[in-house]
């Protein structure tokens, strides 16, 4: 069994049902919807088709809505080709000429903090510039990388976050519809405190969407900073390497990486790597061979899942992306991963940790019963050998645990774990997910969020 999740953006390429039944054959156990494009209308078709298929096909899957954020936008102008050693100006207004090579960023925050030598990056790094000069009302810029400058693209000082708040009025809306159209997760982009992620949290909970788990997505140099406060604060984390390596110089991302999954893991969260995993094969049907290293890598830390973003939102062969990074997962998995020490572990964690090292003292299986899925997430972050089904009798909590390293979940009709743990068995024996002779391990908790219970049954003659 595969045990990395595969997780893949949506967009333009895969927007269809054929792309999205053709996704899941190849192996996607959960999507992202990016908030940054499209519009509300295409998204509610989208998650209709994905349930409809879900509920046809007996599967749970989990949907992230990843907000946009907050960023700062070029505002209205034409398009400006721009060529290496050319002098633009930054103006703070809404609309610039480019006759006069002016560029509009309508944003106070960022002329308060630009400085001399700052470099900007337009388009996450599309067109690239350098400050100059600070006039009095303008802010004068060479440019460094050839490009284009385009209307309403991001644009960000490297090195720099621009203080703006977390949450846009765009977000809000985004948020409101996620918990509507029953989201499983909201990505919170470029979170800088564990504040930012408590405000989500708030408003979340304030729209009833106290069962929409949040994806915090590690994207902004205060991320870095602040990560591990905001990993405790968050139910799941992104490495988002494409903003990650605007704020941080290239060299320097395997590492953040590799510290962002290692105190996901020390803390018990969830973590996934995104963008630019395959990111050649948006052009080309096989992968280059730094990216499979690369891959390897990432899932030799141990991680969740892994994130496509550009290869299945807008690339040329989103299909054979996921194929790849199945094969990848597949053989990778056949080595070990990063050794990493649990921290702050409370007294249910430790019985999960318990159970784990029984199940693989004993080779056995492992059955959980949890109501809203806390024994799994328990379960998942020790790294169990074996396999874990999860049962729960919430269908939100059976597609959030989709998102879990190893993890198989579904629902059940039962809302107590001792009468629940015979139908398990039946359900797993005639999906010949286990049969005669193994060994199960069955826990649960009697209380809510405990995990108290163990129970080891040897399948017999049924
Ligand atoms: P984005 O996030 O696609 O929303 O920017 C992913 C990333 O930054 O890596
Ligand atoms: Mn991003």
């Amino acid at each position: 069994m595969r045990k990395t999740k595969i997780f893949v953006t949506l967009g333009p390429s895969t927007f269809s049902r054929s792309m999205i039944l053709r996704l899941i054959r190849a192996g996607v156990d959960g999507f992202r919807l990016n908030f940054s494009h499209g519009t509300h209308e295409e998204k509610e078709e989208i998650i209709k088709i994905i349930r409809d298929i879900e509920g046809r096909r007996k599967l749970f899957i989990p949907i992230v809505g990843d907000l946009q954020g907050p960023v700062v936008r070029v505002g209205e102008m034409e398009d400006l080709p721009v060529k290496r050693g050319d002098i633009v100006y930054l103006i703070n207004d809404v609309k610039g000429d480019i006759e006069k090579k002016e560029v509009p960023v309508p944003n106070e925050k960022l002329y308060s903090m630009i400085e001399d030598g700052d470099v900007i990056l337009i388009e996450s790094g599309r067109v690239v510039l350098q400050v100059r000069n600070i006039l009095d009302v303008k802010v004068k810029a060479e440019v460094l990388v050839d490009g284009v400058i385009k209307p309403e693209k991001t644009l960000a000082i490297k090195g720099k976050d621009i203080p703006l708040p977390t949450l846009s009025d765009k977000d809000v809306e985004d948020v409101k519809f996620g918990v509507e159209k029953g989201l499983d997760y909201i990505g919170l982009s470029f979170v800088r405190t564990a504040r930012d992620v408590k405000g989500l949290r708030e408003i979340l909970d304030s729209l009833g969407g106290e069962d929409v788990k949040i994806l915090s997505k590690i994207e902004t140099k205060r991320g870095v900073e602040n990560l591990k406060w905001i990993v405790k604060e968050s139910d799941a984390i992104l490495v988002a390497r494409g903003d990650l390596a605007i704020y941080y110089d290239l060299e320097r991302i395997p590492e953040i990486q590799r510290d962002i999954v290692r105190v996901s893991r020390e803390l018990g969260k969830p973590v996934m790597i995104g963008t630019q995993l395959l990111d050649s094969m948006c052009e080309n049907p096989i992968p280059s061979r730094s990216e499979v290293v690369d891959v390897v890598a990432a899932i030799r830390e141990g991680v969740d899942g892994l994130l496509l973003t550009g290869e299945t939102a807008i690339g040329k062969y989103p299909v054979e992306s996921v194929l790849w990074l199945n094969r990848i997962i597949r053989e990778a998995e056949k080595g070990k991963i990063m050794e990493v020490e649990p921290k702050e572990e409370e007294l249910y964690d430790r019985f999960a940790h318990g159970i784990v090292q029984l199940s693989e003292s004993l080779g056995a299986k492992i059955v959980a019963y949890t109501r809203k899925g806390t024994t799994a997430y328990r379960l998942a972050r020790y790294r169990p050998n074996s396999e874990v089904y999860a049962f729960t009798p919430m269908l939100k909590a059976a597609r959030q645990l989709g998102i879990l390293r190893g993890v198989k979940a579904y629902t059940i009709d039962e809302t107590d774990p001792q009468s629940a743990f015979p139908k398990i068995i039946d359900f797993l024996r005639e999906k010949q997910e286990i049969t005669l002779g193994d060994i199960v391990i069955l826990t649960a908790g009697m209380t809510a969020g405990a995990t108290d219970i163990i129970r080891v049954e040897k399948i017999g003659v049924s």
